[in-house]
C-alpha cells in the first residue's frame, strides 16, 4: 500500500463490498436493502460509496437531508431514495429530485399532500413513520385511522411503505424492550393494513436489528454503519472490514526537557526529557477536542503515540518518546487493525460519531 504524504481517509471498495455481501448473507433474497449513506456515507464520502453500492445490488438509499439525496441524483444514482428527516419547506424540490419522503406528523402528511395536489401528482411514494419506542420522529398507534382515512382521501400520494426505528438493538440487555418495539410495530401493520386496504412494506432493522433479530427483518432492512465495518459485537466486528482508514505523516519533532508544556492553555507539562511529534490534523479535522489529553492516541510505526496536550484546530500532538521515527514518516490514526472503535471508546465516544466527524477538507482516496 502506498505511504501517505499528507492527511488522507482512504476508502477500501473492497471492503466496502464485503461488509455489503456479508450484511446480505444474513437478510432472506426476498427482503429488500436499504443502504443508509446520509452524513456523507458516516463521514466516507456518499457518492462513490452509493455508486458501488448501486452497482453490488442494494434496492434503496436512505438519507437524511434534502441536500444529500440531491446530491445522490445529480450523481445518477438512479434507485429510490428516502429522506429520512424532510422539512416541509423543500417538499417542491424532493419531488423535483424524485426523493420519497418520510412523513412523520399530521402537520408533515398534509403538508406533503397539499404540495402534492398544486404539482398534480398521482400516487407519489411516501413511507409513513410510526413510533414505536425510541420517541424520537413518527406517528402514534392511535393515529392510524386519521393516516389511513388521510390518505384515502387523495389521489395524490401512495404509502409505499411504514416503518420504525429500533432505540436499542446493538443492546441485549435491552432485548425485551425491543421485542416489544418488534411486536408493537407489527400490530401497527396489521392495523395500518386493514384500515388503508392494501399492504406497504415494513421495514424497522439497522445493522444491529439485521445481526440480532431476524423476526424483524420484515420486507426490507436499512443499514448504515454495518456497510462501513462496524458491527455490535466482537465476533459481529470479525466478519466486518472497517472501509475507511485515517493516516497523516510527522510535520515536525521535538526533543523537550522535563518542566516543558506542549500545545494551548500548557495542558500537558512534562515530568522528563521525551520527544513529541506535531501532526497536521486537529479539531477542523474531525479529532475532537476530546481525544487530547491523554485519551486518544494514533500509531507510528506499528506503536500507540497518546495524543498530549489539547487538540488544536489544525494539530494535534503526540509522545513518540518510546518511537523510532522521523519527520515526514506515516501516522495511522485508525484503520481495519487499529480501528476507530477503539479510539472512539477511549474518548468516550462511539465509532458514528468519530467517524461522520472527519470534516470535508480531509482528503478522500478510493483504495
Ligand atoms: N434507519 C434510521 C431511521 C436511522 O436513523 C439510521 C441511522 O441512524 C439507520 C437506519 C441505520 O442505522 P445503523 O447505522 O445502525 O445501521
Amino acid at each position: 500500500m502506498t505511504k501517505v504524504e499528507e492527511t488522507v481517509l482512504e476508502i477500501d471498495l473492497k471492503a466496502l463490498k464485503h461488509n455489503f455481501n456479508h450484511l446480505k448473507s444474513k437478510i432472506k433474497s426476498s427482503t429488500k436493502f436499504m443502504a443508509v449513506v446520509k452524513a456523507y456515507a458516516y463521514g466516507n464520502e456518499a457518492i462513490e460509496i452509493a455508486k458501488h453500492l448501486q452497482s453490488f445490488g442494494a434496492d434503496y438509499f436512505a438519507v437524511a437531508y434534502l441536500n444529500e439525496g440531491i446530491a445522490l441524483r445529480n450523481s445518477g444514482i438512479t434507485k429510490p431514495i428516502l429522506v429520512l428527516h424532510p422539512q416541509a419547506i423543500n417538499f417542491k424540490k424532493i419531488i423535483e429530485y424524485n426523493l420519497e419522503p418520510s412523513i412523520y406528523s399530521s402537520k408533515i402528511l398534509e403538508k406533503f399532500i397539499s404540495v402534492a395536489f398544486q404539482e398534480k401528482l398521482k400516487d407519489y411514494p411516501v413511507h409513513i413513520k410510526f413510533n414505536t419506542g425510541l420517541n424520537r420522529l413518527g406517528f402514534w398507534q392511535d393515529d392510524i385511522k386519521y393516516i389511513a382515512k388521510t390518505v384515502n382521501e387523495t389521489k395524490n400520494i401512495s404509502v409505499k411503505s411504514i416503518f420504525s426505528h429500533l432505540a436499542a438493538s446493538e443492546d441485549l440487555e435491552e432485548k425485551t424492550f425491543t421485542l416489544n418495539q418488534i411486536e408493537k410495530f407489527k400490530s401497527i401493520a396489521d392495523n395500518f393494513k386493514k384500515e388503508i386496504g392494501y399492504k406497504p412494506w415494513l421495514h424497522m432493522c439497522n445493522t444491529s436489528g439485521i445481526l440480532n433479530y431476524p423476526e424483524a427483518h420484515l420486507d426490507m432492512v436499512r443499514s448504515g454503519i454495518g456497510l462501513y465495518g462496524f458491527g455490535n459485537s466482537e465476533k459481529e466486528n470479525k466478519n466486518l472490514i472497517p472501509i475507511g482508514s485515517l493516516k497523516t505523516i510527522i510535520s515536525q519533532i521535538h526533543h523537550i526537557k522535563k518542566g516543558d508544556s506542549v500545545g494551548y492553555n500548557r495542558a500537558f507539562k512534562s515530568n522528563k526529557s521525551q520527544k513529541t511529534a506535531t501532526l497536521p490534523i486537529g479539531h477542523a479535522d474531525g479529532i475532537r477536542r476530546q481525544y487530547g489529553n491523554g485519551n486518544g492516541f494514533v500509531y507510528i510505526n506499528n506503536k500507540k503515540a497518546p495524543i498530549i496536550g489539547n487538540v488544536c484546530m489544525d494539530m494535534i500532538m503526540v509522545d513518540i518518546t518510546h518511537i523510532d521515527c522521523e519527520e515526514g514518516d506515516e501516522v495511522v490514526i485508525f484503520d481495519a487493525n487499529t480501528t476507530a472503535e477503539s479510539l472512539a471508546i477511549a474518548s468516550n465516544t462511539i465509532s458514528y460519531e468519530l467517524i461522520t466527524g472527519i470534516s470535508q477538507r480531509v482528503k478522500r482516496r478510493f483504495i
